[in-house]
């Protein structure tokens, strides 16, 4: 009988029947992972021509649109721009830049009182997240590295990533001190932190 005999031989190897039935299953198991990841090879696999952009590539256009939003400052001496984007869908939530609140006076002469124009002024980055319509787990673009308040406010409206144009030498030598400070509250709560050329 055809049963018995293949019973003889795999005794006469001795591997038990149930030992090659496991192998069996097994192998097809394999079989049917290894066709599986190969649709899924297939289905993931872009053609050639949408391959993605680099991945900074975005980050110097928003940087870009930042320095632009900067320019709307009234501030003849300081221009800081901040954008605010979902970098899921690279979406711009909002954007802000360093001035004085709405409805407050803003004539030029308040501007040119150092004092004056400090106690009147909400920085870019505090203005961006004011205006935008969700910060969480959102990215902010910056035309300079934020002061400690700004980066207090970024943390608290839970944005995850800082992306900031390096500062120059001359911005380094007068605010060093406060930008290793930011570096640090980002770092304690892991919000992370770039700085572009
Ligand atoms: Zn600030």
């Amino acid at each position: 009988m055809p049963l018995m005999r293949r019973q003889t031989f795999s005794q006469s190897r001795n591997i038990p029947n149930s030992r090659l039935q496991e192998a069996a299953v097994t192998l097809s198991r394999l079989w049917a992972l290894v066709l599986r990841q190969a649709k899924q090879n297939l289905m993931l696999t872009p053609p050639a021509f949408t391959s993605p952009p680099p991945a900074n590539k975005w980050d110097k256009r928003f940087l870009s649109l930042a320095e632009e939003v900067a320019k709307w400052s009234k501030d003849p001496s300081t221009k800081v721009g901040c954008v605010i984007v979902d970098p899921d869908t690279n979406r711009v939530m909002g954007v802000g830049y360093n001035g004085f609140p709405r409805g407050m006076c803003d004539h030029k002469e308040l501007y040119e009182d150092r004092e004056t124009k400090y106690s009147r002024t909400i920085h870019a980055e505090v203005n961006a997240v004011l205006n935008s319509n969700r910060t969480e787990n959102c990215t902010a673009y910056v035309t300079a590295p934020p002061c400690t308040n700004c980066a207090l406010t970024l943390i608290q409206s839970g944005i995850q990533r800082v992306v900031s144009v390096a500062p120059s030498r001359d911005l380094l030598s007068r605010w060093g001190e406060s930008i290793n400070k930011t570096k640090g509250f980002f770092a304690e709560v892991e919000v992370e932190y770039e700085e572009i050329e």
